[in-house]
């Protein structure tokens, strides 16, 4: 590829980045839950299954960590786990056509 569709393919990829400040690493998930009374009438059919419930898990070292997400959050958290694989993609897009951009010749000559 030449310089010049090099560095309009990065803008591309710069404008479709997500911001930095809006990522989140971890699992979103959508829960619905058997809960703990004995005579609830979630435990005849799934049916009756409470929530449904959000939750975020991540791993941190050797540990994975579960946090609950408000409803009126859920919209946010996923977009920001979304946001989150879509940025790791760009930093490699980038980080691909930063090494063409190495290798790539100069069109102007002198
Ligand atoms: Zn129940």
């Amino acid at each position: 590829m030449e310089e010049e569709k090099i560095k309009v393919e990065k803008e591309k990829v710069l404008r479709a980045a997500p911001a930095l400040g809006e990522v989140i690493r971890g699992t979103f998930r959508k829960v619905r839950l058997e809960c703990i009374r004995k005579k609830c009438k979630c435990h005849k059919a799934k049916k009756y299954w409470h929530g449904p419930f959000y939750r975020i898990s991540y791993g941190k070292g050797k540990k994975i960590y579960t946090v609950y997400v408000p409803k009126e959050k859920k919209v946010q958290a996923k977009r920001y786990t979304d946001n989150y694989k879509k940025l790791w993609d760009a930093i490699e897009r980038i980080s691909e056509l930063n090494i063409q951009l190495l290798k790539a010749k100069n069109g102007r000559k002198k």
